[in-house]
């Protein structure tokens, strides 16, 4: 399964999934979600990393990606 960064004209492929809730003002940035629900959206790295939450929203990474990668590069 191919998941893509939903930023049009990217067609990187996604290692991020983002999501909302809208009820407390929060963005998530989360390790890729193989749960394909319409409120999520699929983000390659480079744009995940750009993300902006809204004015008056909070965002929060809680991605493993960063540590794993450090640690694949490291060895
Ligand atoms: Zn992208």
């Amino acid at each position: 399964m191919s998941r893509r960064c939903a930023r049009p004209g990217c067609g990187q492929p996604a290692d991020t999934t983002l999501s909302f809730d809208y009820a407390q003002r929060l963005v998530w940035l989360d390790d890729l979600h193989f749960g394909n629900s319409p409120a999520n959206h699929d983000l390659c790295r480079r744009h995940a990393d750009r993300t902006q939450p809204p004015k008056g929203w909070e965002l929060r990474d809680r991605r493993s990606a960063r540590a794993a990668v450090t640690l694949k590069f490291a060895s």
